[in-house]
């Protein structure tokens, strides 16, 4: 059976088991205590392989190279078509969330309600505490932050990824340049190192459909006030519908310019898009996307290698019709107008909060603070603001982190296509070798 569909088989089984589990008074306790962890280990796992597949891979591919100006071209590719999409997301958000005004339906009574329930809660007011964190700093403050001023330290932090990319493209092409010859054993090192970690995900992957069976049952035995989600159903539907358009924009992108059957790159690339789902976070899902893209889509390690770490950290789609349907629903809520020119302000902060926000369960909120700061939103109604939303972000979070990953593998398919490093898929199974190890 194909690795997606027992994916999809354990998820359906978690949501099930999560939700006969509600109707025990221990039943929560017994999936945070019992099931949960299985899904954590499988998280941290992912994440412990990153920043060694990032090293490796952008330092071998980056190394095949031959040719540095290959590489300007690429990367000038790659932001131009991380702010082209970028920029659909938010007018896609902006448009439905004024076609359908989804903050008319929210009646005082339920503001109320989801105020006395959630602005309070540490889960609303911590999002605030970073946010404001984040705009204390200068502009030019994320550029400093890539640059490492200790590798060593960079490589212990998965939080640091944009300055292990730096360290990695650096130290590649400093390869390049003592050529070929003097740079051969470091470069086989790397190759192999490449390999070995490929075969980690391989490994990782075979326990995926467990880990999102406890993943999924945790999320459903932590969600609690029914109502209140059918309250904000309107609001959700939306947001679900324009995350949609975007992976349909997607696919109409890989049918038009990579000329590639979509359904197949879906099918392909869907375990990452499972367990972007499942685990909410792009970053952990980042060595799967690597996997798909390189041995089952075809891409050249010399284009994911770079662009895919890249578009987990900069580029988030999903994150971005989020943020501009959010933050005009919370105003249309709350009665806060907003003007033409706040709607531009929000396109510009949208499109920067998503370049800015870590790709981790919840950043997006984080952002939405920021982009809502940016237009005058009332500082004392904040909380409120968020608090509206709060009891549907878990779910929501989970489909955006699906259009981020789906965004980054788009991307590079596309560029993969332009610069000629699409090739024939060659799937490596975890065990192709196993046979030599048993004599
Ligand atoms: N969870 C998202 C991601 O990791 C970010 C967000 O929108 O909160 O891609």
């Amino acid at each position: 059976m194909a690795l997606h569909w027992k994916i999809v088989i354990g998820m359906v089984m978690g949501l099930l088991f999560g939700f006969s589990m509600t109707f025990f008074s221990w039943g929560n306790g017994f999936v945070t205590n019992w099931i949960l962890p299985i899904g954590t280990i499988f998280v941290r796992l992912l994440k412990l392989i990153a920043v060694p597949l990032i090293l490796a891979s952008l330092i071998k591919g980056i190394s095949d190279l031959k040719d540095i100006a290959k590489f300007k071209d690429m990367g000038l590719k790659t932001f131009g078509l991380y702010m082209m999409t970028t920029l659909v997301a938010i007018f896609i958000g902006l448009s439905l969330v004024n076609i359908f005004v989804p903050g008319d339906g929210i009646s005082p009574e339920t503001v109320e309600k989801l105020t006395a329930t959630y602005a309070n809660d540490s889960g609303v007011t911590s999002k605030i505490a970073s946010a404001s964190a984040q705009q204390q700093a200068g502009p030019l403050q994320f550029v400093i932050d890539m640059v490492p001023d200790n590798v060593f330290y960079a490589l212990s932090d998965n939080g640091l990824m944009l300055q292990v990319i730096f360290f990695a493209i650096f130290f590649a092409i400093s390869m390049l340049l003592i050529g070929e010859q003097r740079a051969k054993p470091i470069k086989q090192f790397f190759d192999t190192l490449n390999e070995v970690i490929l075969k980690m995900v391989d490994l990782i992957m075979l326990t995926a459909p467990y880990a999102v069976f406890a993943l999924l049952s945790s999320v459903v035995v932590s969600s609690n006030n029914p109502e209140l989600l059918i309250a904000l159903m309107k609001y959700s539907g939306l947001l679900v519908f324009g995350l949609f358009l975007m992976i349909l924009f997607y696919m109409m992108l890989i049918k038009v310019v990579v000329k590639m059957d979509p359904f197949w790159f879906i099918t392909k690339i869907s375990p990452a898009q499972l367990l972007a789902f499942s685990t909410s976070s792009s970053a952990a899902t980042l060595p799967v996307t690597m996997e798909r893209l390189e041995e089952h889509v075809g891409v050249d390690q010399e284009v994911s290698s770079f662009v895919l770490p890249v578009g987990a950290t900069i580029n988030m789609d999903g994150t971005s019709v989020y943020q501009a349907i959010a933050a005009v629903f919370i105003s249309q809520a709350l009665g806060f107008d907003l003007t033409l020119g706040n709607q531009l302000t929000i396109i510009l902060t949208a499109l920067l909060a998503s370049i800015g926000a870590a790709a981790v369960p919840g950043a997006g909120m984080v952002m939405l603070v920021i982009v809502l700061e940016s237009v005058g939103f009332p500082a004392d109604k904040l909380a409120i603001g968020l608090a509206l939303i709060f009891a549907v972000d878990r779910p929501l979070d989970m489909c955006r982190t699906v259009v981020n990953v789906t965004g980054d593998a788009t991307v590079a398919t596309i560029i993969a296509k332009k610069l000629n490093k699409l090739n024939t898929p060659k799937p490596k199974n975890w065990d192709d070798h196993l046979d030599g190890l048993k004599n």
